[in-house]
């Protein structure tokens, strides 16, 4: 299985993220699961690549040329594929995966969770999506998801394009569990 992680970049967040991003990394490199990344060394990122290359588990890097001019790539990746522009990047995350999983985050977390969401929403994408909520750091987004459904913007069968779970143990089993996601999710993308 091969999985793509978005996360923080941030290396001044609370060490249970860090904990969340290590423990995550553990799993994942138990289970023989590959993980792509964006490739940075800082933050999440950072704690996300180190665990899996201490625990010798298979980890891929794609960042933006002018990322790396400005040396924000671990340089400990023995695969690290560099692009033109953040949205190439953004493309190829997504491409042959099995999942998604986003760890808590800032813009740069949150816009590649919603556009995966976007696309799956549009049945361009369709593998599960699954959210991270330590310490209920995506509370609020869960918040405004349910809003855009009882308000109408999303219709109620859009839930089925994310998964919340508390820690990083769970995360395995919600792919495993994720409700099956096909390309005719483009007749109800636009609720009526
Ligand atoms: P954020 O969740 O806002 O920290 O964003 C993580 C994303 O921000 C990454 O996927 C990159 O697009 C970008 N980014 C911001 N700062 C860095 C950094 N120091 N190293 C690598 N990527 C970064």
């Amino acid at each position: 299985m091969k999985i793509c992680v978005y996360c923080a970049s941030s290396p001044k967040v609370d060490a249970m993220y860090f904990t969340a991003a290590e423990s995550l990394a553990a799993a994942f490199a138990d289970a023989g699961v590959s993980v792509v990344y964006g490739g940075g060394a800082t933050g999440l990122m950072g704690r996300l690549a180190d665990t899996m290359l201490a625990r010798g588990g298979s980890i891929k890097g794609i960042m933006p040329r002018f990322m790396n001019e400005v040396e924000w790539a671990h340089r400990g990746l023995a695969d690290i594929e560099f692009t033109e522009t953040m949205h190439e990047r953004k493309a190829k995350f997504l491409e042959g995966i099995d999942a998604v999983v986003a760890l808590p985050g800032g813009t740069g977390t949150l816009e590649e969770l919603l556009e995966a969401m976007t696309l799956k929403r549009l049945g361009l994408f369709t593998k599960p999506i699954v959210i991270v909520n330590t310490r209920g750091f995506y509370d609020p987004l869960r918040t405004m998801l349910e809003r855009c459904i009882d308000e109408a913007f999303m219709h109620p069968k859009h839930r089925g394009l994310w998964t919340f779970v508390a820690t990083p143990d769970e995360v395995l089993p919600a792919v495993r569990a994720a409700q099956p996601w096909g390309p005719d999710a483009i007749t109800f993308a636009r609720n009526g």
